[in-house]
């Protein structure tokens, strides 16, 4: 019998009850029962071609007469198991698939079903779904997520187009990976479409009206065979799409997000797929919060050691002349005594004191003394390589820690120092000089010997006349 005629006849023997503004894509057929599985509450016009019993003999049966006792054990405890559906066979000639899928959700105090003939058979969904699956599941970023998901969705769906819309994201549009994979604004019409999938199997093809036994109506909002609104229709229609899908990502990156499959073709997927596409969905969504969690991790961990790397500094640098201070200097001493020992290979120490610094405070004022200071601390530390290490011992002595260097030239490098030194003027002091003192590492040697004969040879300078240079001595 042809569908119009069909619904004729079912709705001219239908109770009373007007046909409901909600309408059934004619491809499956819908069925509400009270939620103690009573009496049929709700059915669409096209019953008949599915269970051979029409809208007006199926409102207020058990189920059972329409469906059968075994059908409806078998849903019941699918439903209690949190199955989505199950297949059952299919009785009526007037549909071509052998097989029909029936969807079953409760909707406050409803139970619907949504019948659908079972297609796509042969296909290895299981085995379809891990692939993908894995592929999303590895994904390192989010825009290889997205890219992965759409390339799913493509390959799955097989529909001309998949995107990725976002409610917060207005006017621009970015490339999330390669082409056609652009996340776009997400349009009004389709925003107000709910959170539910939404299915359109053909937009040419006349919808089915829904039938129902006097008493209060269940929610369909959540029916993906129900057609979508009106304005959403419209705007599909108004690019030419026949088929689509849009599935609900719910809250991610940067705000609420849809996908959106259309295909110019009327085209149906089985429910058993579209289970399937919203698992991966859900996975997509759950790896983002996991990219997302680890991102902000390593952000943190970034911050942290930054904050860190600053407080070391600021532990061991001397404040005024930026220059390692007393207890660093200290530290790396003794590094490089140890390494100095276990190599046998030489080590200097350099100890310089600025000449005459009390009479700079006391004519040019502290803070002259302080830049004196720095200024001293920038002519030696130019004048070194990365690998020597200069400090501030107290006052205004310093420290020069020359790794790789032996006697002769610690005191080449103490001479050119010095000489520098004394030819830059540091205004508005002028000429300021230094008195050196060297010693390098003998063997059984500790910081605290080693500092004290550069100590004693800085002395030696200071007497000879000062802005000049003294090594240890001989049998020090
Ligand atoms: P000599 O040539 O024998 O070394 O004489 P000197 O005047 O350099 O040595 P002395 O030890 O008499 O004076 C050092 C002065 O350095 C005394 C102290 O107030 C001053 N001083 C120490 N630390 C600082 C500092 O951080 N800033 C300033 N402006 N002065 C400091
Ligand atoms: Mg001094
Ligand atoms: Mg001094």
């Amino acid at each position: 019998m042809p569908d119009s005629l069909d619904r004729e006849l079912d709705a001219s023997i239908c109770p009373s009850v007007p046909p409901l503004r909600d309408a059934v894509q004619p491809h499956g057929c819908l069925m509400a029962f009270d939620s103690d599985w009573q009496g049929v509450s709700l059915a669409s016009a096209n019953l008949s071609r599915f269970f051979g019993l029409s809208p007006a003999e199926a409102l207020g049966q058990p189920p059972e007469e329409v469906l059968g006792a075994d059908t409806v054990t078998t849903l019941a405890t699918a439903l209690a198991k949190g199955l989505p559906g199950t297949t059952i066979p299919s009785g009526q000639a007037d549909v071509s698939s052998r097989y029909l899928y029936v969807s079953a959700h409760m909707a406050g105090r409803h139970v619907i079903l949504e019948v659908e003939p079972q297609e796509g058979e042969g296909h290895d969904l299981p085995g379809l779904g891990y692939a993908w699956g894995l592929r999303i599941a590895r994904a390192s970023s989010v825009k290889e997520l997205y890219n992965q998901l759409l390339q799913a969705l493509h390959a799955l769906t097989g529909f001309e187009s998949c995107t990725l819309h976002s409610h917060e994201y207005g006017g621009r549009s970015i490339r999330l990976g390669q082409a056609g994979t652009l996340l776009e604004p997400l349009p009004s019409e389709v925003a107000h479409c709910g959170s539910a999938p939404r299915m359109l199997i053909d937009s040419q093809a006349e919808p089915i009206e829904l039938l129902a036994a006097p008493g209060p109506l269940p929610d369909l909002s959540h029916c993906p065979l129900c057609l979508p609104p009106p304005l959403l229709r419209a705007w599909l229609t108004d690019r030419q799409t026949r088929a689509a899908l849009i599935l609900d990502l719910g809250e991610t990156t940067p705000g609420r997000s849809l996908v959106i499959c259309r295909d110019r073709q009327s085209r149906h997927l089985a429910p058993p797929l579209r289970h399937l596409l919203l698992q991966l969905i859900q996975l997509v969504v759950q790896r983002e919060a996991l990219l997302l969690e680890k991102r902000e991790t390593r952000q943190r961990y970034r911050l942290l050691h930054e904050r860190n790397t600053r407080l070391q500094w600021l532990a061991y640098t001397d404040p005024l002349t930026q220059v390692a201070n007393r207890q660093r200097i200290e530290q790396v001493l003794e590094a490089e005594l140890a390494i100095a020992s276990r190599n046998g290979s030489p080590l200097a120490l350099l100890l310089l004191d600025v000449d005459h610094f009390k009479p700079i405070n006391d004519t040019h004022g502290h803070e002259v003394g302080d830049h004196v200071l720095r200024r001293v601390a920038q002519e030696i530390q130019s004048q070194l390589r990365d690998s020597d290490h200069l400090g501030r011992w107290g006052g205004e002595e310093f420290v020069v820690v020359v790794p790789g260097c032996d006697l002769t030239q610690a005191q080449e490098l103490a001479c050119r120092l010095c000489h520098d030194l004394s030819r830059c003027r540091i205004e508005p002091v002028g000429q300021v000089t230094a008195s050196f003192g060297v010693a390098d590492h003998k063997p059984g040697d500790t910081s605290r010997k080693l500092v004290q004969r550069a100590d004693h040879a800085m002395y030696r300078a200071k007497r000879a006349g000062r802005a000049c240079v003294r090594t240890q001595e001989v049998d020090e």
